[in-house]
């Protein structure tokens, strides 16, 4: 008992906990919910089309030292994902998609604020009325579509923090998918004498100081001298009774509380497959004005409005993905109707008749990550109250209770899979110490 631990969740954050304890000598049983690893890692394999295409998580998005460090360990090449962005607006194509008017206005408003606010409320303050209305748009766009946020709860201190931290010059993305990561790590805890258990939904957490017992919903139980609780933060503020939701007896009232104050976004990521790359042919090229091949990210204010392609790879597959509040209404839409707004903002952007792209798709995939019962949103972002929440979620209880997971993460890359990978493996170091 002594001497085990029970890790409950196999994403990247559980499994890199879980790789390190047992190389640590610990005894671990890692409870997965679903039938498969990896959570928000989610490369489709193994199907006659998208292959090796990422459902969840597909870059790094810089030099990221936990990542890099894990596939140099792993020996697991990975290539560049650097492509040109566009923007698609008012019927016209743009290179360099990102530029927009009063930015510097933007940044230099943000660099003197001395208060944490939300940043809708900062927008509303600083930039109100008429004249700013592209600058709010762009900034409520970015922190829902990029960040997955709800701008009346993201905290403006963290976007300030976010822009003053980005490296978009390396994006890159790993040779075989992301889930090779997640193999090696599994492989790893195995090999070292870890269980990873798949249908392992636990709904029931019992604890003392140096004893657990996690509960599954089939009536499963498993005991261990520590457990740590590697779920997504969506999943941990679902209420009692949903699928997945979890509870602690005795309570943690103020880790509950903690757990309710920190932010969530919603993304609804969509993966096409054509016979062709219809969006690189001539009547593109017309379009945009030049040779298009380098084009990869293309923003638009369709409903749904980011697009991108595998380049620089040659692929006849097109990623859509809508993310923050426009995201969260659509948790309850069917499949089929956010397919079809989907191609339809395709047949806006490239004046294409809609039945025309119908014709040449060969596969098709919505992800509606915001109505999967185990993950309940994106990733996350910082409220105004998130970084004393975190504070507290980063803290053990008795020694016997801990908490893992991108949303735990004090660094600037958040809500990334180095995220997920560097929290995981700061709770395995304060598990073993
Ligand atoms: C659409 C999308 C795109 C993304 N793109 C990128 C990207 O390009 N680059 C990047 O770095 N990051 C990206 N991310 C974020 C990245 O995927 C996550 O930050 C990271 O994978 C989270 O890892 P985690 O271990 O914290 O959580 P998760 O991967 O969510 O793992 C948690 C695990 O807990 C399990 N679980 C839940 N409830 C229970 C229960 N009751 N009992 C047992 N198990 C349970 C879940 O099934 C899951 O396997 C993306 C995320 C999404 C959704």
């Amino acid at each position: 008992m002594e001497n085990s631990v029970l890790v409950i969740g196999a994403g990247a954050a559980g499994l890199m906990a879980a790789h390190a304890l047992c190389k640590a000598g610990k005894k671990v049983t890692v409870l997965e919910a679903r039938n498969r690893t990896g959570g928000r890692i989610h490369t489709l394999s193994d199907t006659s089309f998208f292959k090796q295409t990422e459902l969840g998580a597909e870059f790094i998005h810089g030099d990221l030292p936990v990542t890099l460090d894990l596939l140099k360990e792993a020996s697991l090449p990975f290539r560049s994902a650097n492509a040109e962005m566009w923007r698609f607006q008012k019927g016209e194509f743009k290179e360099n998609g990102m530029i927009i008017e009063d930015w510097e206005l933007l940044t230099d408003r943000l660099n003197e604020l001395t208060e944490d606010t939300n940043i809708y409320d900062f927008l509303q303050k600083e930039f109100g009325g008429e004249k700013y209305q592209t600058l709010t748009t762009a900034v409520w766009h970015y922190v829902s579509g990029y960040d997955t946020a709800d701008p009346r709860n993201a905290s403006a201190f963290a976007l300030r923090n976010e822009w003053q931290h980005e490296d978009v010059e390396a994006q890159h993305r790993v040779d075989g998918g992301y889930c090779s990561i997640i193999s090696y790590l599994c492989n790893s805890c195995k090999k070292h004498g870890g269980d990873v258990l798949l249908n392992s939904v636990v709904q029931q957490i019992e604890w003392a100081n140096g004893q657990a017992k996690a509960i599954c919903s089939d009536g499963a139980v498993y005991q261990a001298g520590q457990v740590l609780i590697a779920m997504p933060l969506g999943v941990l503020q679902a209420t009692n009774g949903e699928i997945g939701a979890i509870n602690f007896t005795p309570q943690i009232p103020e880790y509950t509380a903690a757990i309710q104050q920190m932010g969530f976004g919603a993304v609804i990521k969509i993966l096409l497959e054509f016979k062709s790359s219809f969006w690189l042919d001539e009547k593109s090229r017309r379009m945009a004005g030049r040779d298009i091949d380098k084009m990869g990210y293309l923003f638009s204010d369709e409903e749904i409005p980011t697009w991108w392609a595998q380049t620089p790879d040659k692929s006849n597959v097109l990623t859509g993905w809508i993310g923050g509040p426009a995201a969260q209404e659509k948790t309850n839409n069917p499949d089929n109707e956010i397919l079809e707004q989907g191609l339809r903002s395709l047949a806006n952007i490239f004046k294409r008749d809609i039945n025309d792209l119908k014709a040449m798709l060969i596969a098709r995939r919505v992800m509606n990550w915001t109505a999967d019962p185990f993950t309940r949103g994106s990733y996350a972002y910082d409220t105004v109250q998130a970084p004393q929440a975190r504070k507290l979620l980063n803290t053990p209880i008795d020694n016997t209770l801990f908490f893992t997971g991108e949303y735990l993460y004090e660094g600037t890359a958040m809500g990334t899979v180095e995220a997920a990978l560097t929290n995981g493996l700061d709770a395995a170091r304060k598990m073993s110490l």
